[in-house]
């Protein structure tokens, strides 16, 4: 059973998310997170052409995000149509205006580009994006968002985190375990040693640099023997850390535990 490296970062927020995924429930994407994977892309592009839009912050932020939303309305179809429910392309567009004037003032208000303005790796334009890495051996697979090449030519995957929010410190634990899996999808398929990952927090304006530790890749290993068994029918406990009150599955996972509790003991407590 093939397992993708994004249910790795699922299963390490909540197991029960992988359950109800399994069961064909649909985690919901938010149309901002789309946006911003894209913004990464644009970044290195935009700055490789020159572009300093007269030094002036605002028209800047405003190329950046026409960009990036140019790219989403052409290569993200499917996905719009799907996630905003409308087939109308017009309509689809109105939906993207809105969100980037919003997104527009979130990074006026942040001082987003003064941020991502003192890390130049923002800026350096990936060897590859959208990478997509398999591994039989292991049954696991995932497309990784970009492939960096080091000094030396060492492989170094990236993934984009559009969330707000970024560790103080270095990575979430989630995302180290998710680029020792792709390290090790990478590994296999260049007969190399990969010992860097890259997160790039764009709409936090953080860029991260973590060691990838034999202890990472172990606990990838583990999180996939699990998945599996969660896909072949076991409902899991949740995580501790579980956000349950942003959860898209919150109504269906109380139902679930109750009719499972009930098989096993006649009744349901809270
Ligand atoms: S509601 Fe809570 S326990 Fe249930 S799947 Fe969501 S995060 Fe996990």
């Amino acid at each position: 059973m093939d397992v993708r490296v994004s249910e790795i970062g699922i299963f390490l927020n909540c197991p029960r998310q992988v359950y109800f995924l399994s069961r064909g429930y649909e985690l919901r994407r938010s149309l901002e997170n789309i946006i911003f994977k894209e913004i990464a892309h644009v970044l290195p592009i935009l700055f490789s052409e020159g572009s300093d839009a007269d030094g002036d912050a605002a028209a800047l932020v405003d190329k950046i995000l026409d960009a990036a939303v140019e790219a989403v309305a052409v290569a993200y179809r499917d996905e719009l149509q799907e996630l905003l429910s409308v087939a109308d392309a017009s309509h689809i567009s109105s939906l993207l205006a809105e969100s980037r004037a919003a997104l527009a003032v979130e990074l006026e208000r942040q001082g987003w580009l003064e941020k991502i303005l003192k890390d130049g790796r923002f800026f350096e334009e990936e060897r590859a994006r959208d990478v997509f890495l398999v591994s039989e051996r292991l049954g696991l697979s995932g497309v990784l968002d970009k492939l960096f090449y080091g000094k030396r030519q060492e492989l170094t995957p990236c993934i984009v985190r559009a969330s707000a929010r970024c560790p103080e410190f270095g990575v979430w634990h989630a995302d180290r375990v998710q680029l020792a899996a792709y390290a090790l999808l990478l590994e296999e398929k260049s007969s190399t040693v990969v010992k860097k990952g890259l997160v790039e927090y764009v709409r936090a304006g953080e860029f991260r640099e973590v060691l990838i530790w034999r202890r990472d890749k172990i606990e990838a290993l583990r999180a996939l023997k699990r998945i599996r068994r969660i896909k072949g029918g076991m409902f899991p406990e949740k995580s501790e850390h579980a956000r349950c009150d942003i959860c898209s599955f919150k109504n269906v996972c109380v139902v679930e535990k109750k009719s499972l509790a009930s098989k096993l003991f006649g009744s349901f407590e809270r």
